[in-house]
């Protein structure tokens, strides 16, 4: 099919973009990468009468370090975060990304683009929430920052009003003591989730601080602190198996998981996903924090 008709507008000043949106009093969508805006409109699922598009907003380009954080701005696009040396900072940045789709889709598709569509599926907003990623959104009043956690409102939904753009995220940089560890299962490499999770551990003092954020089995990324349930599995000889950590983690995969199930998968299959994913990458991520890797 073929889209709607709509007007284009290519600003090149972030004033100018938020102008022209305020302008179309909701009728109007911001284009970055397309790689979901333009299936959408050729379906007619959207009939936007104009596009904004933000790629020659030269701010809005920036990918930078400083001090605890990485700074990307709404035009950076997957792959060049995938590829840039200052993502090894981030790296449950680097182990989702070659997730996300096909390299073909990432290197048009942004990670802004991706926060802002808010596909429950998707895997950055996922590692943005357990990051606990900030946000800037930019509107006719200015910006205001938002934390991931609080900027996914269900399906497709989020904290953005008509009127707003996304303009950059804030990732933390990794610390002494951090581990990661990312997984999910999808149909075909390169499909959305059917179940997939991000995880974070933290040894301060020799202590599990552990956060799970699960993907693909809500509306949104949800997130919980399982750091009770690691230490639970923890040895006396300060191993965290897989096996050891189904138990502790078995009711949290249980509330977790909010979905009657569908024609690619029931709950309880995605439930068990679940558990297997969580266990097995939270088990990873305790060993990198611990040995440093
Ligand atoms: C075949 C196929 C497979 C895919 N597989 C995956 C996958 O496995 N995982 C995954 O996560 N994604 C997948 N995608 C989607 C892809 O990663 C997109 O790049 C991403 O979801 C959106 O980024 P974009 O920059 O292309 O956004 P666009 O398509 O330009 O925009 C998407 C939506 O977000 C809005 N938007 C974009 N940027 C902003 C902004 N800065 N401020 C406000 N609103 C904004 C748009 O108005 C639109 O509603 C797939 C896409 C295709 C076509």
């Amino acid at each position: 099919m073929k889209a709607a008709p709509f007007a284009y507008v290519r600003p090149s000043r972030l004033s100018d973009a938020v102008a022209e949106l305020a302008e179309t009093r909701g009728g109007g969508k911001v284009i970055a990468g397309g790689q979901s805006l333009a299936p959408v409109l050729a379906m007619r699922l959207a009939r936007p009468d104009t596009l904004i598009d933000i790629n020659s907003i030269e701010e809005l380009g920036a990918l930078t370090r400083s001090g605890s954080a990485l700074h990307i701005g709404a035009v950076v696009r997957q792959r060049r975060v995938e590829r840039d040396p200052l993502s090894g900072s981030v790296p449950l940045l680097r182990l989702a990304l070659p997730w996300v789709g096909h390299r073909e889709l990432r290197s048009r598709g942004t990670v802004c683009g991706s926060l802002a569509h808010a596909d429950p599926a998707a895997e950055l907003p996922a590692v943005a929430c357990c990051l606990d990623a900030e946000l800037t959104l930019t509107g006719p009043s200015g910006h205001r920052r938002v934390s991931a956690r609080e900027f996914f409102h269900g399906a497709m939904t989020t904290a953005l009003t008509p009127d707003e753009i996304l303009t950059s995220v804030r990732l933390p940089v990794a610390a002494e003591g951090d581990g990661f560890g990312f997984a999910e299962i999808a149909r075909r490499h390169g499909d959305f989730a059917l179940a997939g999770v991000a995880v974070r551990v933290r040894l301060r003092a020799g202590r599990p601080e552990a956060t799970l954020t699960a993907f693909g089995v809500s509306d949104r990324p949800v997130t919980r602190d399982v750091s009770e349930q690691l230490a639970a599995a923890v040895t006396g000889s300060g191993d965290a198996s897989a096996d050891r950590l189904k138990g502790p983690l078995s009711a949290v995969a249980d509330e977790i998981v909010d979905t009657d199930g569908d024609i690619h998968a029931s709950r309880d299959y995605r439930r068990r996903l679940l558990l297997a994913l969580a266990g097995r990458e939270l088990s990873k991520a305790y060993e990198r924090a611990r040995d440093g890797a």
